[in-house]
């Protein structure tokens, strides 16, 4: 396990199969209304985070290489694969729209190996009767009444309140590091496959974040900031020590893009309304529009734009470029690991240029 991981520890302990009760167990590849799961009564399993929380995500992506997979795909791909088969899951809910081609390949896949793969589709331009026939879908797929599901938002939304107070704390207190910020945000895509435990826990971290001290003279209008105000775009980093090393060069990251989306960061009244809002599996104007916005409202000097090898969404890059107002640094990363040379000095560089 790598150290930020130790962050959320009850989700690698959580990683051993063995812990896993298989026959409620629902992996997911991308956010998925995780209210339907468990108001189903089954247990969400974000494969990502099992395998970005391995002890070995690297030996991971050459175990899916090995089973046929290319060298020149995306290694949140090749990592899911393997997670998979690991954790031994039987039963997938899978993008099918709103994620990525990569993503259906791998479903594919999954399929012609015997797991079976519930579709979900986010429709485009998030047209809302579509979307609630696909989350109505999904409830009778899964054996639940649409209305208990509506219900499980209601006591989700109390969970992710608090993440959304962590987030606050971050960016408006200084008392919560960026990679811890990550973490917490991340992690609400499946909440650790217990929200009862990720409740409990976030509140404790919560509870200690209040006490600590805000970070020196780290105020939101401070000419006399120390530390560089940044903002992370993307989605979630395969590297793992981005966030320390960002943090060893005087900066602070006070927004997580598409992470922050997965906490679901608007106050909205149903689940329709909820995924509706959700910017990521939509066009990349709904997230430009948020990112602006969160710009602004941050006091953000400048940006890192994570992209990952052999993502469609590398494409999308002129366009924020164009769009963002800010200075924007792109990193592109390949496999799990610790960042090279090379990128650590595209980074030193971007942030000597935003000092000065
Ligand atoms: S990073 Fe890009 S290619 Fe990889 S799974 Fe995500 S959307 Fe697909």
């Amino acid at each position: 396990m790598d150290s930020s991981c130790s962050i959320i520890d009850s989700k690698a302990s959580f990683s051993a199969s063995t812990d896993i009760p298989l026959n409620k167990a629902i992996g997911i590849t991308s956010t998925v209304p995780v209210e339907i799961i468990f108001a189903a009564g089954y247990i969400p399993i974000d494969l990502n985070n099992i395998f970005i929380c391995d002890e070995d995500p690297y030996g991971m992506v050459e175990n899916a290489e090995t089973m046929g997979f290319p060298r020149n795909t995306c290694s949140w791909i090749k990592g899911i694969y393997t997670a998979t088969k690991n954790v031994g899951i039987k039963r997938i809910i899978g993008v099918v729209q709103g994620d990525c081609s990569h993503t259906n390949a791998l479903l594919e896949v999954f399929q012609s190996e015997g797991i079976e793969v519930i579709p979900f589709s986010y429709p485009h331009k998030g047209n809302r009767s579509l979307l609630e026939a696909q989350l109505v879908e999904l409830a009778k797929t899964l054996g639940v009444e649409f209305y208990k599901a509506q219900e499980m938002k209601a006591r989700l939304d109390k969970v992710r309140s608090i993440v959304h107070e962590i987030d606050r704390l971050t960016w408006e207190e200084g008392k919560v590091s960026g990679e811890a910020n990550h973490y917490w945000n991340v992690s609400t895509s499946d909440m650790m496959g217990n929200y009862e435990l990720y409740e409990q826990k976030a509140a404790e971290f919560l509870k200690n974040a209040i006490n600590r001290q805000p970070k020196k003279l780290e105020t939101l209008n401070s000419k006399l900031e120390t530390q560089i105000r940044i903002g992370f775009i993307g989605v979630p980093p395969i590297c793992t020590d981005l966030y320390v090393f960002l943090e060893s060069l005087g900066t602070h990251v006070v927004f997580n893009e598409v992470q922050r989306q997965f906490s679901m960061p608007y106050p909205t009244e149903t689940l329709t309304e909820q995924y509706t809002r959700y910017t990521y599996p939509y066009s990349i104007f709904g997230r430009l529009e948020d990112i602006k916005s969160e710009v602004k409202k941050r006091n953000i000097c400048g940006v890192i734009n994570y992209v990952q090898s052999f993502c469609f969404r590398n494409i999308q890059e002129k366009i924020i470029r164009a769009n963002i107002g800010v200075p924007m640094l792109t990193l592109e990363c390949d496999r799990p690991g610790r960042l090279d040379g090379a990128m650590k000095t595209r980074i030193e560089a971007f942030i000597e240029m935003l000092k000065g």
